[in-house]
């Protein structure tokens, strides 16, 4: 993901243009924060507490903070408890293609990747329930063709 820094540093600035608060989360800035010293709120790592956290925080404040804050997850939401996400907010015409997550982590080592490092060497999956009320939620919010 990091070869879309440009465009995600630009999306920042156009925010910050219109006084918003900017929060990022997500690889990129998970595996190198120094990249993104811009940003107003880091959310790093996969969801979990700096989730929570990150949402307290704003629950209680809308301006931008005088420095970066960062959000570290240490516990990791397990991916049998991940909500389903809002795939009704989505604007379908802004996207190419759209994919649902069904495992985290990885047990390989390739050189190139920082998936095992960023979400473990032990997969954990989605249950089938999971994906399928996705799927279904996905068709209803019309990201899925209907056949
Ligand atoms: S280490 Fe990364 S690139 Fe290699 S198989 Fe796992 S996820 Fe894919």
């Amino acid at each position: 993901m990091h070869i879309q820094r440009p465009q995600i540093n630009e999306i920042n600035l156009l925010a910050h243009a219109e006084g918003k608060i900017t929060v990022l989360g997500g690889p990129s800035v998970s595996a190198c924060p120094q990249h993104y010293p811009e940003f107003d709120i880091l959310h790093l790592g996969e969801l979990g507490d700096a989730t929570d956290r990150t949402i307290e925080y704003l629950d209680c404040h809308t301006a931008r903070p005088q420095q970066q804050i960062r959000f570290q997850s240490k516990q990791r939401l397990p991916l049998s408890e991940f909500p389903i996400p809002a795939y009704h907010l989505l604007d379908l015409n802004q996207y190419f293609l759209a994919n649902i997550q069904f495992s985290s982590g990885c047990p390989y080592r390739c050189e190139v990747s920082d998936i095992p490092e960023l979400y473990g060497r032990n997969p954990c999956l989605k249950i089938l329930q999971q994906v399928i009320a996705e799927l279904v939620d996905a068709r209803s919010s019309r990201l899925l063709p209907t056949f």
